[in-house]
């Protein structure tokens, strides 16, 4: 393909993607990269610097980026004759896999789209991919921001974002209003402006299938499904079933839902399973607030996603230094999440921490982990020895202010003269111990108290296996009624399980029956047994079964409790009790 400005570097190879899908990438890789507007030049040369020294420290000069510098914005516009967002860097883009950008000004006045938006559109960057975590020394409001550890895949092409609107009082407002009212029955209020939120089947299970495919390539916990769905059920309540759909179709061995962790393993996850789980849009706030170690990978629609990921970025340090992506099915563009800041354009003042943290997550996406790992180990090095830009001086007491480039020059310092590759795999190694025991510190707490686990991560019992009670009191039917009494006096419970006779039946006795078949039977409780007084058989449900379905069976037999078997065995009992006690705590929400 030959270019009008775009120049290919000689010495570097392209990227490709074998017929498996898999991104090949060459010792000499060309990456594309997007200087940007406004400060954007000063942070990607120093960043560019810092991306370079960290691959020929990890590579020996074995490996390093040929950069092509591709045009968008204000440069492009002085290059193309105005044109802001030339074909040919389109079509480089494509051409060359991955690409790096700085900001972009959004060009004032009508027609003009936002570039960010044009971008992800042409090339079908579907997933904006925002890993945030926490660099010790980087100040955050947060008493224990380490434990923000998580990577937003936030959809890009549809939701309220996809530009489906009508302005009050235009004619195309008119003609759908009339439809809305008199056709299909809606009600508003007159002269209110509309927009169309359409969420397709195809985005959504596209946008999951990303989210699930990086979970298992980086061993991540789970996989969080954000919507409203409880308000709007046929998009946001949609998403969230295609997206446990495509889990179950895609991902069957790899994946299982929360539901089943509860169900079938008692809180512990099968080895290799990642836990595919759902929680409301207004409640992640909190929830990542108050137990952000729960979270991994979310995946959301774009209106959710855009709030989310600056809310949580601004836990860890603010999205001043938030990295970020957009990504499609080959086609990748990493990107600084801050504007053009064009006050301090070309004072060499700014952090070019989002820029360089994007940049280390491309090196990891192309697979150079050492690289990017030397950059994350030197990134909070240099921030804990207070060398730091303006934004953060100003935050840290003591702190010694350095420019743009100056920063880059002590990350450089650092990974030059005082990191060893040593140092960064025992790094990696002691990361990964520290995760897998939080793990099992987490996994513990849900085996140990399921219930509590259940309503502190904000999650609903939708199941009689999520409310059951585990440990079931059992006697055998030769136990007298006085010992049977005694026994349920000391647990503090008011029926006890017979266990099964030869039929294999279960039985229960309940205080109900003592009254019922000793007092008002005219019997000795020191001589009546449990087997002559307990009820049976008792009626069983699968664990699957949902709430509304045990209160029908307890309703239409007149019982109170219900053994809960799964694959056969009784694992659990549910009382009337327990069902009324969630629906006390988690409220009820009427069926459509
Ligand atoms: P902005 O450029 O992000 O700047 C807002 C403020 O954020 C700055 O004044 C500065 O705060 C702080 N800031 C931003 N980047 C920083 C950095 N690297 N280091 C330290 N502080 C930083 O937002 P804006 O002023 O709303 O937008 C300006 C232009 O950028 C607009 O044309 C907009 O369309 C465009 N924009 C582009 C992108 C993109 O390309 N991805 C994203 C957003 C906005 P202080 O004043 O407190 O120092």
């Amino acid at each position: 393909m030959s270019y009008q400005h775009v120049v290919l570097p000689e010495q570097g190879r392209k990227l490709s993607v074998s017929d498996d899908g898999r991104l090949q990438v060459p010792d000499n890789p060309v990456l594309g990269f997007v200087e940007g507007d406004g400060i954007g030049p000063d942070i990607t040369r120093a960043c560019m610097r810092v991306w370079d020294a960290a691959v020929a420290k990890a590579y020996g000069g074995k490996r390093r980026i040929h950069w092509c510098e591709l045009y968008m914005g204000e440069k492009a516009a002085g290059l193309y004759d105005g044109d802001y967002f030339p074909a040919e860097t389109l079509a480089a883009m494509q051409d060359l896999l991955v690409a790096i950008k700085g900001p972009l000004t959004t060009p004032v006045g009508e027609g003009f789209r936002s570039l960010n938006v044009s971008l992800r559109q042409k090339l079908d960057l579907y997933a904006c991919v925002r890993p945030v975590r926490h660099y010790e020394g980087v100040p955050s409001p947060m008493k224990a921001p380490q434990k923000v550890d998580v990577v937003i895949f936030r959809e890009n092409t549809e939701d309220v974002y996809a530009g489906i609107e009508f302005a009050s009082g235009s004619e195309q407002n008119g003609q759908l209003s009339g439809f809305l009212r008199d056709t299909l029955g809606a009600n508003f209020f007159d002269d209110a402006g509309l927009g169309v939120k359409p969420i397709s089947p195809f985005a959504s299970k596209r946008l999951v299938r990303k989210a699930i495919e990086y979970a298992i390539e980086h061993n991540r916990e789970s996989v969080t499904l954000v919507h409203k769905g409880n308000i709007m059920k046929y998009t946001e309540g949609a998403f969230r079933t295609w997206g446990y759909e495509l889990a179950r179709e895609e991902f069957p061995e790899q994946t299982i839902t929360e539901d089943e962790l509860y169900a079938h393993h008692g809180g512990k996850v099968p080895e290799g399973k990642i836990v595919i789980k759902d929680r409301i849009a207004d409640i992640i706030f909190q929830l990542m607030l108050l137990r952000p170690e729960e979270f991994d990978v979310i995946a959301t629609m774009n209106l959710n996603g855009d709030y989310l990921s600056d809310a949580i970025a601004a836990q860890v340090g603010g999205i001043g230094i938030a990295p970020g992506a957009n990504i499609g099915d080959n086609v990748a563009v990493f990107e600084a999440t801050h504007g053009t800041a064009p006050k301090y354009a070309g004072q060499d003042k700014v952090n070019p921490g989002s820029l360089m943290l994007s940049g280390v997550d491309m090196l990891e996406y192309i697979g150079w982990k050492e690289a990017a790992d030397l950059i994350r180990l030197a990134y909070p090095d240099v921030v804990k020895a207070g060398i730091v830009t303006y934004d953060f001086a100003r935050q840290m007491e003591g702190a010694t202010e350095v420019s743009t480039s100056g920063f880059g020059d002590a990350l450089i310092e650092r990974i030059n003269n005082t990191l060893d590759l040593d140092e960064v795999a025992r790094q990696r190694a002691e990361r990964r111990r520290r995760q897998k025991e939080e793990r099992r510190e987490r996994e513990q707490r849900r085996i140990e108290a399921p219930e509590e686990e259940m309503v502190a991560s904000g999650r609903k019992p939708t199941t009689v296996g999520h409310i059951m009670k585990r440990s079931l009191i059992t006697v055998t039917a030769d136990t007298t009624v006085d010992q049977a009494m005694k026994l349920m006096r000391e647990q503090g419970v008011s029926s006890l399980l017979m266990e099964p006779g030869e039929d294999g039946e279960w039985g229960i006795m309940t205080h109900h029956d003592v009254l019922s078949r000793v007092v008002r039977g005219n019997r000795t409780s020191a001589e009546a047994t449990v087997g002559d007084i307990a009820t049976r058989p008792v009626i069983r449900v699968s664990s699957d079964a949902s709430l509304s379905d045990c209160v029908e069976v307890m309703m239409k037999h007149s019982i109170r409790r219900l053994l809960v078997e799964r694959d056969g065995e009784v694992v659990g009992i549910a009382s009337e009790t327990d069902l009324a006690t969630a629906v006390e705590q988690f409220g009820w929400v009427r069926a459509e």
